[in-house]
């Protein structure tokens, strides 16, 4: 089965079309700048590419370019859209809702667009990217994965806030959790890995990108994680300025006069690693300046750092204990200086790393712990398509499309590293 999986911005739809047999890459891109002066749809096929400058004013338009691509008679890998099997839309926000992926069909998507005052800008985009693949693809099943849906496992007493009750009950204001399709396919890929079973497990995952989290993953569920009602609570991210004590808000909006919206802009794209350091939200720029003696460069990456080993520390305590420790994104899979400085020291945790093999991760998936660390360090690579792929079999596929056991733990990977001899569990 071919699946297109479609992740729509404000300004840009970036797609995949994948064949979910052998977990083939077999086209991908991106319409860009939608809404603006200078969009484009650039398209990658396995051996070519092409960029076509042309005016996408809505996400309607900038669908039927990324459908027009895959039929391209140059650069296209399919002929008709029949060969498509389904739409899997990567959806940040599913609320209460969800706890899963789903067909859409008029429910589903109202509330999406109900969500869209939680999530407003990723909602919104989302919900444009399925009505316009609902009227230009009419027949062909459109599923939704959503970046919560992993965290509706998380329990009471890590979901809910010490605000008055009410506000729980009639606003639906708790922990959602963000990242959770990541998290997902991180655990399952460590599980495989160490030949375990993820029911069997502890883990704790540390999604580092610009935006970031931890999560909690106990016997395979998420049983806490650090982002809350929105993306921005938890460590410290690129601009973002994750938890701080929630009364310095009031105070700066009296002290500088500011607005909701005006303070909300400060804590989501001023703040972080960029308000800290005052140079950049990329910690490459940040460790440059640092060598030049920069001492906000080198307060920011400590606090990046210590933010990141405060929510490893707290939940394993959790959790009574954790197997396996997996680092993913862009600055996890890349930065060996700051997986270095988070994990460093931590012998008596419980974390014993092999420096050099942090040195040297490049880009497969391996473990920078020694072997006989009581916690196992990984890097692992993101694949949030694999899952959102699945979930597209798993609900669409006849089951003679269907071409591994559903069981995720039985599915060799594609670049299962097999010099390390470890089998996949079959139970
Ligand atoms: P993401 O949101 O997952 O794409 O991560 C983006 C962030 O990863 C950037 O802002 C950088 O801080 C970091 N990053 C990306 N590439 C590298 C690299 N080669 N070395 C170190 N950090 C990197």
């Amino acid at each position: 089965m071919k699946t297109l999986i479609v992740n729509s911005g404000s300004s840009s739809i970036k797609y995949q079309l994948i064949d979910v047999t052998s977990f083939d890459v077999l086209q991908s891109g991106e319409a860009a700048q939608i809404g603006f002066p200078g969009s484009y749809i650039r398209s990658k096929s396995k051996t070519r590419m092409k960029h076509i400058n042309v005016a996408l004013p809505d996400h309607e338009a900038g669908i039927r370019m990324v459908l027009s691509g895959l039929l391209d008679p140059d650069i296209g890998v399919i002929k008709s859209l029949d060969e498509i099997g389904a739409v899997g839309h990567r959806i940040v926000h599913g609320g209460k809702y969800f706890d899963g992926p789903a067909i859409v069909d008029d429910d589903v998507l109202d509330k999406i667009k109900k969500l869209i005052k939680l999530a407003p800008l990723h909602n919104d985009a989302a919900a444009k990217g399925i009505e316009a693949c609902m009227h230009q693809m009419q027949g062909i099943p459109q599923v939704v994965s959503f970046d919560t849906a992993f965290h509706m496992t998380i329990p009471p007493e890590h979901h809910t806030y010490a605000l008055p009750y009410e506000y729980y009950t009639d606003y639906d204001v708790r922990k959602y959790g963000f990242h959770g399709i990541s998290h997902d396919y991180v655990s399952r890929r460590v599980a495989a890995l160490m030949g375990r079973r993820r029911e069997s497990m502890r883990i704790v995952s540390c999604h580092l990108g610009n935006g970031g989290s931890i999560c909690a993953i106990k016997k395979g569920k998420s049983f806490d994680t650090s982002m809350g009602f929105t993306p921005l609570d938890g460590i410290m991210m690129g601009t973002r300025c994750g938890s701080i004590d929630p009364a310095i808000i009031p105070f700066i909006m009296e002290e500088k006069d500011l607005t909701p919206q005006e303070m909300d802009a400060i804590l989501n794209r001023e703040s972080g690693l960029l308000g800290v350091s005052g140079i950049s939200n990329d910690i490459r720029e940040i460790d440059e300046a640092r060598y030049s003696g920069n001492y906000r460069a080198d307060l920011a990456l400590k606090m990046y750092a210590e933010s990141v080993r405060r929510y490893i520390g707290a939940f394993a305590f959790e959790m009574g204990g954790c197997d396996a420790l997996t680092i993913t994104a862009g600055i996890g899979q890349n930065s060996a200086m700051m997986r270095r400085m988070i994990l460093e020291h931590m012998e008596g945790f419980g974390i014993v790393c092999d420096w050099e093999a942090n040195a040297n991760v490049g880009a497969k998936d391996c473990a920078i712990s020694t072997e006989g660390s009581p916690i196992q360090v990984y890097v692992i690579h993101t694949n949030e398509e694999y899952i959102i792929a699945k979930d597209c079999e798993r609900l669409c596929a006849k089951p003679e499309e269907i071409a591994f056991d559903k069981d995720p733990l039985k599915e060799p990977a594609k670049d299962f590293d097999t010099s390390k001899g470890i089998p996949f569990i079959e139970e």
